[in-house]
């Protein structure tokens, strides 16, 4: 007989002993495993960082410390916007329009995913 239930990672499906899991709710409110919270957590690091650069480009942007470029691919105008290939350098943007953008975004995550061990 088991002394303690198994729980089930809600992120990666299985079924592991209860140490796997952080129990402070404020952490784990959705009861993903260790392992799923430090990729949870890593992408919301970058993702934070996304946000910030964003802010501070459309800033820029506002008191006119930069001008909108069309798309560095496909020469388009119109709903072009900055793609950060850092964002630590949130003013050093690429000018992409949609379709490019997403492409470019849809290239970053293979290689990430490619360089992620
Ligand atoms: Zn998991
Ligand atoms: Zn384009
Ligand atoms: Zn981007």
């Amino acid at each position: 007989m088991k002394g303690f239930k198994d729980k089930k990672c809600k992120a990666c499906k299985n079924d592991l002993p209860l140490f796997m899991f952080k129990e402070n709710k404020d952490v784990n409110p959705d009861k993903i495993c260790n392992k799923c919270l430090r990729t949870a957590n890593r992408r919301k690091y970058r993702y934070s960082k996304d946000v910030a650069s964003r802010q501070i480009l459309a800033i820029a942007l506002k008191a006119g410390h930069l001008i909108k470029q069309p798309c560095e691919e496909c020469g388009q105008v119109e709903g072009v916007d900055g793609h950060h290939p850092d964002y630590d350098k949130p003013l050093d943007v690429i000018w992409l329009c949609r379709l490019h953008h997403a492409r470019e975004h849809v290239r970053l995550r293979k290689l990430l995913a490619e360089s992620d061990v």
